[in-house]
C-alpha cells in the first residue's frame, strides 16, 4: 500500500492517490481531496489497510535516510548532512493524519515587508501571485524582535501570553534571565507556555519537523517535533547549512507517507544580519535579500516535485529601520541601583522604586513613553507579563534605548534596528507571502496581526487549535474552503 498525495496535472486539484495493493495486481482508487470531510473519508480508507506495511517499510526508509553519506545524501535525495538533524521515534503518522495536507513555513529572518517589491525578489512576488499576500506587510507583535515572533507565529499568543517576551528577559518569580543565546535557556520548555502547531500536530499522531525555528528545541505543550536541529550560528549562516534545510525538507517529505513530516518549519537568520550591520537600504542587505529569495525559489522547486499537495507559507518576523539619533541610555535620567535590567527592560524588588523611576523617567524625553505595566496600551498586548518589567519604555520612534551603556566602553546603535511598535514605526512591518492547494490564487491581504497565522496554518491542517490569541476569520478569505468545516481532527 502507498499512499501518496499529488497535484492533479488535468484537474489542477490536489488530492491523495490511494493504492491498496493485494500481491502483484494493485488497485489504484483516486480519492479527491478538495475539503477535510473527503481527507477524513481517505483516512478511514488508509487506516484500513496500512497496518501491514508500516512498520518494516518506514524502519528501512529511515535507516536508509540516516545512514547515507554527506556526498551522496542530496545525490540521492537523502538528508544533507550539514545540518544535522535529531530523530524522535514518534511512531507513524496517524491513519488520519497521514490523509491531512503539508504546510511548509519559511520565515526569512527581518525581510521587511516592502522588499521583495522594491528589489525585485522574484520568487516571492511569484509565490504571492500564485497564492496570497501582503503587499502592505504583516503586523509583528510587539516588541518586534526574533524569539517573541518566531513563538507567536506558531502559538498564535501575544509574547505576554506565550511568555518569550524579548529575546533576553529577566522573570522576577524565578529570579532567573532568559537569553536566545544560552543554548540550555532556548531548550528549556519551561520558560515556553502555549501550544506550538508542531506540539499540536504530534499531540494528534501527526508527524513534524523544525529546521532551526525558535523554540524547536525544547519540549513544550509536553512535546518536541519528531525531526528538529541545534541551532549553532556557524552552520546556520554557512552555505550548506543554508542548502541543507532545502534538502533535508525536500528529503522528509519523500519518506514513505507514514513517515513524512506534515508540517515543517524552516528558519533563516538573513536578511536580518545584513540588515544590521549595513542598514536596511544597503547593497549587502539588498544582496541578503536576493539571496534568501533565489533560496525560497529552490525550496519551492523541490516541494513542486515531490507532487503532495504542500501549502508553502513564507514570512517574516519583523522588518528593519535605520534608527535616528545615538544610544538613549535610561540610568542617565533615572537612578537604576537594584534593578535587574535586560535592554531596556527595568524590575525591581520594590514598588517604591518601580514608583520612583516611573516619576523620574516620565520627565525625561519624548524619544520614548514610560508606562507602569499595567498601563501599557491595550493594542501592544504588552501589560500583563510581569517578564516585561515595571515600568515599561516604549520607544516613540525609530529609537535606540537602553537601561545602562556597556562596561567595554560606548558605542553607536547598529546600521539597522527593530522592535519597535509597527504602528509607529512602519518599517518593523513583516513580510507575508502563501500558496497551495488550501490557498485562493491571486488574492492580497490587508495587513494582519501574525497571531492569526496560527489558526489559519492548523486548519490547513486539518488540526483544531486550543484557545489563542489570533482568529481564523481574519484569514479566512485566502482559504479555498473559506475556513469552514473547522474541528477536522475531531473524528480522528
Ligand atoms: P534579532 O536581532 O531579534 O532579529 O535576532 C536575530 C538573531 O537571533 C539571529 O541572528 C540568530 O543569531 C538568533 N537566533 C535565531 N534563531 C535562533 C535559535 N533558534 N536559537 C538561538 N538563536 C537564534
Ligand atoms: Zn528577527
Amino acid at each position: 500500500m502507498g499512499v501518496r498525495g499529488f497535484a492533479g496535472p488535468e484537474s489542477g486539484t490536489w488530492g491523495t492517490h490511494v493504492r491498496a495493493q493485494s500481491g502483484p495486481a494493485a488497485c489504484d482508487k483516486l480519492v479527491r481531496m478538495d475539503s477535510p470531510r473527503e481527507r477524513r473519508a481517505a483516512a478511514r480508507t488508509i487506516r484500513g489497510v496500512r497496518a501491514r506495511f508500516q512498520e518494516p517499510a518506514r524502519r528501512a526508509a529511515l535507516a536508509l535516510l540516516l545512514a547515507l553519506p554527506a556526498a551522496a545524501a542530496s545525490a540521492q535525495g537523502g538528508l544533507n548532512p550539514a545540518l544535522p538533524l535529531t530523530h524522535l521515534d514518534h511512531g507513524p503518522n496517524s491513519a488520519w493524519a497521514e490523509a491531512q495536507h503539508y504546510v511548509v513555513l519559511v520565515s526569512l529572518d527581518g525581510f521587511r515587508w516592502d522588499y521583495a517589491r522594491r528589489d525585485h525578489a522574484t520568487h516571492l512576488l511569484a509565490l504571492g501571485r500564485q497564492g496570497v499576500w501582503a503587499p502592505e506587510g504583516m503586523l509583528p507583535s510587539y516588541p518586534s524582535v526574533t524569539f517573541p515572533n518566531h513563538l507567536t507565529m506558531i502559538t498564535g499568543l501575544y509574547p505576554e501570553h506565550h511568555g518569550i517576551v524579548a529575546n533576553h528577559f529577566y522573570d522576577p518569580a524565578r529570579k532567573a534571565h532568559f537569553s536566545m543565546s544560552d543554548a540550555q535557556d532556548v531548550s528549556d520548555g519551561s520558560w515556553y507556555a502555549g501550544v506550538p502547531i508542531w506540539s499540536l500536530a504530534e499531540s494528534r499522531g501527526m508527524r513534524t519537523a523544525c529546521l532551526l525555528w525558535p523554540g524547536a528545541e525544547a519540549e513544550i505543550a509536553g512535546e518536541r517535533p519528531t525531526w528538529y536541529a541545534h541551532f549553532d550560528e556557524k552552520t546556520e549562516t554557512s552555505g550548506q547549512g543554508e542548502q541543507a534545510r532545502i534538502d533535508d525538507a525536500a528529503a522528509l517529505l519523500r519518506l514513505p507517507a507514514e513517515e513524512r513530516p506534515h508540517f515543517i518549519a524552516i528558519y533563516y537568520s538573513e536578511p536580518d544580519r545584513e540588515g544590521h550591520e549595513h542598514g536596511p537600504d544597503a547593497p549587502e542587505t539588498r544582496a541578503a535579500e536576493l539571496k534568501m529569495d533565489a533560496l525560497v525559489g529552490k525550496l519551492k522547486a523541490a516541494l513542486d516535485a515531490t507532487g503532495l499537495p504542500i501549502d508553502l507559507v513564507v514570512v517574516s518576523d519583523h522588518g528593519t529601520v535605520r534608527p535616528e539619533g545615538g544610544w538613549i541610555t535610561l540610568d542617565q535620567f533615572a537612578d537604576l541601583k537594584g534593578f535587574e535590567t535586560e535592554g531596556a527592560l527595568l524590575y525591581a524588588e520594590s514598588e517604591d522604586d518601580r514608583a520612583r523611576v516611573y516619576e523620574e523617567l516620565k520627565r525625561a524625553t519624548s524619544q520614548f513613553m514610560v508606562y507602569r505595566l499595567r498601563n501599557v496600551p491595550a493594542e501592544l498586548h504588552y501589560n500583563a507579563n510581569p517578564r516585561a518589567g515595571d515600568p515599561v519604555i516604549v520607544a516613540t520612534g525609530p529609537y535606540a534605548v537602553r537601561a545602562h551603556a556597556p562596561a567595554d566602553g560606548d558605542s553607536k546603535p547598529p546600521a539597522g534596528m527593530h522592535g519597535f511598535d509597527p504602528r509607529v514605526v512602519p518599517e518593523m512591518k513583516a513580510s507575508f507571502f502563501a500558496a497551495g492547494p488550501d490557498i485562493v490564487a491571486g488574492k492580497t491581504v490587508a495587513p494582519f496581526e501574525n497571531v492569526n497565522l496560527y489558526p489559519w496554518m492548523a486548519h490547513m491542517l486539518g488540526l483544531t487549535p486550543p484557545k489563542n490569541d489570533g482568529s481564523l476569520n481574519i484569514l479566512s478569505g485566502t482559504l479555498r474552503d473559506g475556513g469552514r468545516d473547522d474541528g477536522l481532527d475531531a473524528g480522528r
